[in-house]
């Protein structure tokens, strides 16, 4: 199994090579250049398999032989030692909760699975490696948790200081060993900058830097799983299902849309956006503008002006987008438009679906997935067909991360899950940096050279 660049000029690829590298060096993204497919037999068998052992068999489809399947089978029973809850709020209508991992996004899902993927190719090659990454607040937990304590990888992260809740730094910050953490005066837009142009100097290449953003495919490949797991738990027979999916950068999307490719009977997708609406606007018009500055909502985690994976979704319908969102070749928007229906949720909205679910339903959301529900709904308003399918809206953060927003809505403090409680006492370490490229390289070079 090869993987190639969605940019078509750099060489193509094994799972390994394009993992540790991270982006492609034409700054495309990497692809499998053919989607396995599953029987359905196979898929059927999913129905009786515990989480872990889903993902050993899903991912190894994808990795092909470069991993023994006893290594797998240990690293993903390693990586998965938490509970899915799907709970049923409605009429066929369920939550997926995907925030029981140890920094309490969905983000451990693939972060998690990841680290362990790396550092088994960096002990092969007896290599090491210096992950960049740039975060608006749930990335950069997740990837330090999980990358914490390896020996041959270090990691640095960049946030903006004021643009973080105190609770999401706390995550970063109180971890120390090889974990290094840099608040930034500006916006993430201005971190996420700073990391592309590092890895595009050639002055720095002997520091062996990678990327944790979803930019790697390593992140996109675990996160096919949990689409996998909501079906084969909710879904008789070989019944559809309809997936709502609230999105910034799209990778959770791109999971999906992968799996469903692979063979799982989606009937939609749903992406929910907040106000960063160039997707939903692409889809219906074939215009695709680049939202910049990002606008600033609720679901901060999703305030993404350009989302990096789009360039994967045109690809994987016959078309051709660059790293500046230029389309070069249309993708086939008809196909997209059977496989996806997409909706842009502002705060108002936001906002008021947390206190309807809440005082209706007893089901606690917060801010992003509450932009996912609010697209469900959306959806089954206008096609009332949809009514007698499963459907499962992502929940992708825990509410205790937000308990500013809970508060202010629904007048409590949302209870912490085992994972928060205790971070407020630890003592916190990070370097500010200033906004200058100049200043990130030095610092980068005095440190990690
Ligand atoms: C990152 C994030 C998202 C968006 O996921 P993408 O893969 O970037 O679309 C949604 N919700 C939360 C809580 C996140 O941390």
């Amino acid at each position: 199994m090869l993987y190639h660049s969605t940019n078509k000029q750099s060489s193509p690829l094994t799972f390994s090579q394009a993992l540790l590298q991270g982006q492609a060096p034409d700054r495309g993204l990497y692809m499998p250049e053919n989607i396995p497919r599953l029987s359905d037999h196979e898929i059927k068998r999913f129905c009786r398999m515990e989480y872990h052992k889903m993902a050993s068999v899903l991912m190894g489809r994808f990795i092909g032989d470069e991993i023994p399947r006893d290594v797998l089978d240990n690293l993903t029973r390693d990586a998965y030692d938490f509970e899915i809850p799907l709970e049923l709020v409605c009429d066929k209508q369920y939550i997926m909760r995907l925030d029981r991992g140890p920094t309490a996004s969905f983000k451990d899902f693939a972060a998690r699975m990841m680290a362990r993927l790396m550092n088994h190719y960096l002990k092969r090659e007896k290599k090491r490696l210096l992950i960049l990454t740039a975060t608006s607040g749930d990335t950069g937990s997740a990837i330090s948790h999980a990358f914490l304590g390896l020996d041959r990888i270090r990691v640095v992260v960049l946030f903006p200081k004021n643009e973080v809740t105190p609770r999401q730094r706390k995550q970063m910050t109180t971890l120390g060993q090889n974990i290094h953490v840099l608040g930034l005066d500006g916006k993430f837009d201005d971190c996420q900058a700073l990391v592309k142009q590092a890895f595009a100097d050639p002055v720095l290449r002997n520091l062996n830097l990678s990327s944790a953003n979803s930019i790697n495919i390593g992140r996109l490949i675990p996160q096919m799983v949990y689409y996998f797991y909501a079906w084969s738990r909710l879904v008789k027979h070989d019944e559809k299902i309809i997936f709502s999916v609230p999105s910034g950068n799209f990778g959770d999307m791109m999971g999906g849309i992968m799996a469903m490719k692979t063979g799982l009977p989606v009937e939609k997708f749903i992406i929910a956006v907040n106000d960063n609406d160039a997707f939903p606007t692409y889809l219906n018009s074939g215009t695709y503008d680049k939202i910049e500055p990002s606008r600033n909502c609720l679901s901060s985690a999703m305030n993404v002006g350009h989302p990096s994976n789009l360039a994967r979704l045109v690809a994987l319908y016959g078309g051709m987008m660059d790293e500046k969102g230029t389309v070069h070749q249309q993708a086939d928007l008809s196909m997209m438009k059977k496989d996806i229906w997409s909706t842009s949720v502002d705060d108002e909205t936001t906002s008021q679906m947390i206190k309807e679910c809440w005082t209706k339903h007893h089901v606690l959301l917060e801010p992003h997935g509450a932009v996912g529900w609010a697209g469900l709904q959306r959806f089954r308003e206008q096609f009332t067909e949809s009514h007698n399918t499963v459907a499962v809206s992502l929940e992708t953060a825990h509410p205790a991360k937000f308990p500013e927003e809970i508060n202010r809505l629904l007048g409590f403090d949302p209870e912490l899950p085992p994972s928060l409680s205790g971070i407020e006492e630890k003592e916190e370490s990070f370097a500010a940096l200033e906004t200058n490229y100049g200043a990130f390289k030095d610092y980068l070079l005095t440190g990690f050279s």
